[in-house]
């Protein structure tokens, strides 16, 4: 039996990116020898008519699958939706917007034959994207290996290669936060990188706020350490020994050259200082606790409304298990 290779396409409001994927993806998946392939789009709740194309799609190729979810999730939903659906031996997320590019594919593939369980892909240059971007991506990676035993490699994104055996560890992972990097990177394995330039978006705008990616770099920060937790004890011990030695000074100076007025600007700056940091500390904690709650409820990572073109060329000893 060929190899079944799996590409996961997340896609969001992504109705003008659609047929310049297909066009340029389908020529390099079948010059692929030994192989066939299967698409499955995920469409991640979008308004605009994303899942009519799709479907369509589904109609004219037999190798394009559509999983339809009921709202918008987020892309980390929308690729383990990809993961838990796809049934290639090996599976490849993929952005539609052709900023990951298709023409990786053949050498990722030829790298897994090689033996390689996980091939990643990593953006030599960035200038696609903003400065702003570059520079707040760079600190996220530094501060997060810095805090972490899991260390996420530097300008790897979604787009890589994974075997099945790694798609079954991801898939056995229970937590309902994703932080799809660094799952990638815990999960282990045999890992091989190739080195590609990012391009701009082919069509549509960035679906990611400055505040929604604040909001996964928090995600990853809390997901794989709990270094920011701890750090607080020694923030607050360090503090704690200054203000004793700064007690005793004053003392001194007091018994020495006897009681003075001045003082109430320190005052009032280490007030404001010391309740800072406690905000930032509760906040901390909150942020924790806010997982616990969230995995507490044990809601499923996403809801899937219906599936499409599942029963073409659908191989039924390949039948996914949801
Ligand atoms: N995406 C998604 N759900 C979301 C946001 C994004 O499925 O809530 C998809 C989007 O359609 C695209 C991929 O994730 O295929 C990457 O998004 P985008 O290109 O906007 O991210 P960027 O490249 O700017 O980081
Ligand atoms: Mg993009």
């Amino acid at each position: 039996m060929p190899q079944l290779i799996s590409l996961i396409v997340p896609c969001y409001n992504e109705s003008s990116a659609i047929d310049l994927f297909v066009a340029t993806v389908t020529p390099i998946l079948d010059a692929i020898a030994d192989t066939s392939w299967e698409v499955i789009y995920v469409d991640d709740g979008s308004r605009d008519d994303t899942l009519e194309k799709l479907i369509a799609l589904t109609q004219k190729m037999p190798s394009s699958r559509v999983v339809e979810l009921s709202r918008n999730f987020g892309k980390e939903a929308a690729l383990t939706v990809g993961l838990d659906v796809s049934q290639g031996d090996a599976v490849i997320p993929i952005d539609i917007d052709l900023q990951d590019p298709p023409e990786l594919i053949a050498d990722m593939v030829a790298a897994w034959r090689e033996g390689a369980e996980i091939v990643n892909a990593r953006r030599v240059d960035r200038m696609s994207d903003s400065l702003l971007k570059r520079k707040t991506a760079s600190g996220f990676y530094k501060i997060h290996n810095a805090l972490s035993r899991i260390k996420i490699p530097e300008n790897v994104g979604d787009f890589r290669l994974m075997d099945r055996c790694v798609v079954n560890a991801l898939k056995s992972l229970p937590e309902r936060q994703r932080f799809m990097k660094g799952l990638f990177a815990w999960v282990g394995f045999r890992t091989v990188t190739i080195d590609y330039t990012r391009m701009t978006r082919s069509a549509g705008s960035s679906k990611f706020s400055a505040f929604s990616l604040f909001n996964l770099a928090m995600e990853g920060f809390t997901s794989f350490s709990s270094a920011p937790l701890r750090i607080w004890t020694l923030i607050g011990g360090c503090g704690a020994f200054a203000a004793m030695i700064y007690g005793f000074l004053i003392l001194l100076r007091t018994l020495i050259l006897g009681n003075s007025v001045p003082g109430y600007p320190s005052l009032f700056v280490a007030i404001i200082f010391f309740g800072s940091v406690q905000l930032i500390s509760v906040g901390l904690l909150g942020e924790y606790i806010g997982r616990i709650y969230m995995e507490a409820k044990c809601r499923p990572i996403y809801i899937i409304r219906k599936m499409h073109g599942m029963q073409n060329g659908c191989d039924p000893e390949r039948e996914p298990e949801i």
